[in-house]
């Protein structure tokens, strides 16, 4: 069932609309990923707002939602290889550096800083991970979010992504140098909205009639947002979600930046 709008009485969420009719609420949860966006208008929230920096400096009509094409791939290498010492399922492994990158062939992929990421993976066959997101070169409201993920002509990673990451592979481990053809050319990837500072948004909106989750691609650092939102939900306050509320991007509260090329660090 999909929500194509909202009626606001007096400030208030009264009744979603939906392809399957219209229902009416005293109490919306919008936790809607990447889609965050529309829902956001249709709860006429701005599309572009002032964010005050940590520094106290103002930043005038920026967007509140960024989009940013995720860079994942999965190099065909057996993953029971590509384990600890001891036989055991390795941590995902994050790698930011400000090493010059070169390629198989030496040629010189980037000397800016770089980041990648990479596991073992059983569902993918392989060694499963990604590089730093890129940005969308176009107003936030003409990015067409579907066809979503793979299904996504537009979004689906390159050939610029599979020489980085296969470069950075190599240069992290000696076992990756030369296996780079070894790459899965299969589509991959997918964008997520990001909030002004990157980080999650859990707040309430009109009165408290709606709950927006927005997760800014944190993914599963977010998994026990739920029970924390539904207790928010119950009346009770969360100590643990009150850095995360959408009037720090008034008040300069904003989450720190971090050196690192990826977003959500
Ligand atoms: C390529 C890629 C790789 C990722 N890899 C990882 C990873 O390895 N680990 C990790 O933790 N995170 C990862 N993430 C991030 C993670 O997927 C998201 O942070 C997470 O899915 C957000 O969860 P959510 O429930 O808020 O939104 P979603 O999982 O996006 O769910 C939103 C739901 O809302 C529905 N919806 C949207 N609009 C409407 C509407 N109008 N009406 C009704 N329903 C609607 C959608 O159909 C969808 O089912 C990745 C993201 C991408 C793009």
């Amino acid at each position: 069932m999909r929500v194509t709008g909202l009626d606001l009485d007096h400030g208030a969420v009264t009744a979603v609309h939906t392809d399957h009719g219209t229902i009416g609420c005293e109490q919306l949860v919008v936790a809607a990923g990447p889609w965050v966006r529309d829902l956001w208008a249709m709860l006429d929230l701005p599309e572009r707002i002032d964010v005050t920096g940590r520094d106290g400096v103002v930043h005038r009509d920026r967007p509140m939602w960024t989009y940013l094409p995720l860079q994942e791939g999965t190099l065909g290498f057996d993953p029971h290889t590509f384990r600890t010492t001891d036989g055991a399922m390795p941590p995902v492994v994050h790698v930011d550096s400000d090493q010059p990158l070169h390629d198989e062939d030496g040629r010189l992929v980037t000397d800016a800083m770089w980041g990648v990421y990479y596991k073992p993976d059983f569902a993918f066959g392989g060694v499963q991970g990604g590089a730093a997101p890129l940005p969308v070169p176009r107003p936030v409201a003409d990015v067409a979010i579907d066809p979503y993920g793979p299904a996504s002509p537009e979004f689906t990673v390159g050939a610029d992504f599979v020489r980085m990451w296969t470069a950075a592979l190599a240069h992290c481990h000696e076992r990756f140098v030369g296996a780079a053809r070894h790459y899965r050319d299969v589509p991959s990837g997918g964008i997520g909205a990001f909030t002004p500072d990157s980080f999650p948004v859990f707040d309430t909106f009109h009165g408290g009639s709606a709950y927006v989750i927005a997760d800014s691609n944190h993914g599963f650092k977010m998994l026990g947002v739920g029970e924390l939102v539904a207790g928010e939900l119950l009346g009770e306050r969360s100590a643990q979600l009150e850095p995360f509320r959408f009037a720090r991007c008034h008040t300069g509260e904003l989450h720190p930046v971090s050196n690192s090329p990826f977003p959500w660090s």
